[in-house]
């Protein structure tokens, strides 16, 4: 067997705590996927985006959201303190950027849960990190699942539908393709992803 080169390090590179970055079409299932994980291992840790949408009934400041104005989001933006951010469907939305750094130099996995536009930012920046897109069964299942959550006006869902179109399309570049089916399995499948188990 071939010795270890010098300087390289004994923990295989996979096994390091990582940034893993979810996305999919909204309605998909990503916070239920991302609730039902965390319930059980809370140690994967999700950051919390700053967006310019109005909460939804049950949405805590600091828990869901960073819940800002217009004016907020512009400085966040002018100040470098997002680490990507994204228009999307008529919002603004972005990761704080010091609260990821300081975790992943703590060794701890960081899940983001963001869109396609925010997912290619990362990709760019941080190319270590590991892109997962979380796809629906099929399109009428998508759609059933957006109108069904009842969040949304249909104005509203016919943006984000529009969206999810090019989304979808967009699968490919991402390293891995869970399907929502059992949000059990896929929010298993995820924890694997994310290199706690
Ligand atoms: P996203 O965060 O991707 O926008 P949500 O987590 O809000 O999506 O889920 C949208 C709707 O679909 C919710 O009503 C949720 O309960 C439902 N849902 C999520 N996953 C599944 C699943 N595997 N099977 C059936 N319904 C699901
Ligand atoms: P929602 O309004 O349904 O909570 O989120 C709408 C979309 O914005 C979802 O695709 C969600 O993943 C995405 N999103 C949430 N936070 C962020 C963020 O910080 N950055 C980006 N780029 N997208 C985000």
């Amino acid at each position: 067997m071939a010795a270890t080169p010098r300087g390289t390090s004994p923990v295989p590179p996979d096994a390091r705590p990582r940034l893993t970055v979810l996305s999919g079409p909204s309605g998909v299932g990503k916070s239920t996927v991302v609730a039902h994980m965390r319930k059980e291992h809370p140690e994967v840790w999700l950051s919390v985006s700053a967006t310019t949408r109005r909460p939804r009934p049950g949405e805590q400041h600091g828990v869901h959201y960073f819940f800002v104005s217009d004016e907020e989001m512009d400085k966040l933006i002018a100040n470098g303190e997002l680490l990507e951010w994204a228009e999307f469907a008529g919002n603004r939305y972005g990761t704080p950027r010091t609260a990821v750094l300081e975790r992943l130099e703590a060794g701890e996995p960081v899940l983001l849960e963001i869109d396609l536009q925010g997912a290619r930012q990362v990709r760019d920046s941080m190319p270590e990190a590991r892109l997962v897109f979380l796809a629906p069964p099929s399109w009428d299942e998508l759609v059933r699942r957006l109108t069904g959550r009842g969040t949304e006006p249909p104005e509203v869902i016919e943006r984000r539908l529009a969206a999810a179109r090019v989304e979808l399309a967009a699968e490919p570049e991402f390293d891995q393709t869970l399907v929502n089916t059992s949000v059990e399995d896929v929010a298993r499948e995820l924890l694997a992803l994310t290199n706690v188990v």
